[in-house]
This record gives structure tokens, sequence and C-alpha cells, in this order.
């Protein structure tokens, strides 16, 4: 694994959207802390026990806990064979803090690995909240709809699976409005610091899901060696 992509953006900029498709489209890992913990939290794992309080207020799990998980994740598919060796990383809701970063930068280096382009996916407040309070997920097989800009078929139904449509507990307004602060706070600094040593790229998140998905490739591409699997996929 060589290349090591971050996405930053705020809580409905589409990072977790676009994290899918880039996957997809490149060969790469993806490591998704949100993802990892709903995953610990519906398992009803020791893990997901000691952080659903947390989780379900919108407040930032430990990051002792985060670090660690996404070591494993790190190392479990670094030991992939050649025969699936992966291009890459692409960590979507991870670093969220400066000790994160930090302990980010670390793990790769005892890699001897560094961190390939951060993409800072731009998107104004207010679509943030329009797009958070209007999230609906199926209960079944986690896809993502709006009930304002990509409503499904019939209100409140899965189109793939028939499963039932639910709000996600942190994508009330209340959790909503925190979960955005939080970001401000904890999270955006580093887009400053990251942008510092020449590793940003930013990229205009309010437009077409397809046009910030070749973004964000055309960016990965140009910043690193991960060759796409089929460009015209
Ligand atoms: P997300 O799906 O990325 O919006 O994350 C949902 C929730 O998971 C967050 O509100 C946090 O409670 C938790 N979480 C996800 N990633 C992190 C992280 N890097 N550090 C701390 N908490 C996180």
């Amino acid at each position: 694994m060589t290349a090591h992509i971050i996405l930053l953006g705020p809580q409905g900029s589409g990072k977790g959207t676009q994290s899918e498709r880039v996957r997809a489209r490149m060969n790469l890992a993806s490591i998704a802390t949100g993802e990892l913990f709903r995953s610990a939290i519906k398992g009803e794992t020791e893990l997901g026990k000691r952080i659903k309080a947390i989780y379900d207020r919108g407040e930032l799990v430990p990051d002792d806990i985060t670090v660690a998980l996404v070591e494993e994740r790190l190392d479990s598919h670094s030991r992939q064979g050649p025969q699936t060796e992966l291009a890459g990383a692409l960590y979507d809701g991870f670093p969220r803090t400066a000790a994160q970063a930090q302990a980010l930068d670390e793990m790769l280096a005892r890699r001897g690995e560094e961190i390939t382009v951060a993409i800072a996916i731009d998107v104004p407040r207010e679509t943030l909240i329009e797009r958070l309070s209007g999230r609906r997920v199926c209960s079944v097989c986690g896809r993502v709809y709006n009930v304002v800009s990509d409503p499904p078929e019939q209100a409140g139904i899965c189109n793939v699976d028939g499963g039932q449509l639910i709000q996600r507990a942190d994508d009330t307004p209340e959790a909503v409005a925190k979960r955005l602060d939080l970001y401000e706070l904890e999270t955006a600094p580093l887009v400053g610091r990251y942008a510092e040593r020449g590793l940003v790229v930013h990229i205009d998140g309010d437009r077409p899901i397809d046009e910030v998905t070749d973004a964000v490739i055309a960016a990965i591409m140009e910043r690193s060696a991960a060759p796409a699997r089929d460009a015209s996929a």
C-alpha cells in the first residue's frame, strides 16, 4: 500500500458517498471510522456498547479508541496477499483531531509511508444542514437517500430491498448542529495544517455527485501513482 488519501470535509459534504464511489473505481481500501463505529454499535460489540451514547450525542469518540481501530484496519489491509494488494487507503472521517492527525503520521512513518493527498470537500453550512436533516438510511442495506434531493420511489421505503428508511440518531437537528460546530473547532484546523505541508487539494462539493467524484479522482491521480481500475467506469 503506498497511497494514503484523506477526505476532509464537514458532515454532509458527501465524504461517505464519494469514498464509496472512488474506492470502487480505484484499487483502494476504505477506512471510514463512522462506518466502523456504526457497525460496532449495530453488532453490540464491547466497543459498540462503550461508544453508543457518545455517538448518539454527536460527540467524538476518544482518540485512543479511534486510532487503535484505524491501525487495526490498516494492519489487516496490509496483510492481504500480493494478488489482492491494494494501491492504498482512503480515509473518510479520520483524522478528526490534531492528536489523530499526529497518530496517523506516526503509524504511516512506522511503515515507511506518508500521506499522499488531503482532499478538502467544501460545501456551505446551509447546504450541509439541509442535506443532513433530510438524510434517511435503509435499515437493512444502508443505502442513503435524501427526502429532498434523492427521495425513494415510495416514501420511507428502500428502492433496493424494501427496508424501512430511518434517520441516523446523530442526524437530529441538535446533534447536527453539535457535529458541525465540532468540525469547525477540531477538524477544520487540520486543513490548514495539511495545507502548510502542501498536501491539500480543495474541491467544490456543492455540485452534482458525478462531477465531485471526477474531481476527487483527478486529484488523486495527479498526486499519486494509484492506477484507476477502469477510468471509464
Ligand atoms: P461520520 O459517519 O463520519 O459522520 O461519523 C459519525 C460519528 O462517529 C461521529 O459523530 C463520531 O461520534 C464518530 N466518529 C467517526 N469518526 C470519528 C473520529 N475520527 N474520531 C472520533 N469520533 C469519530
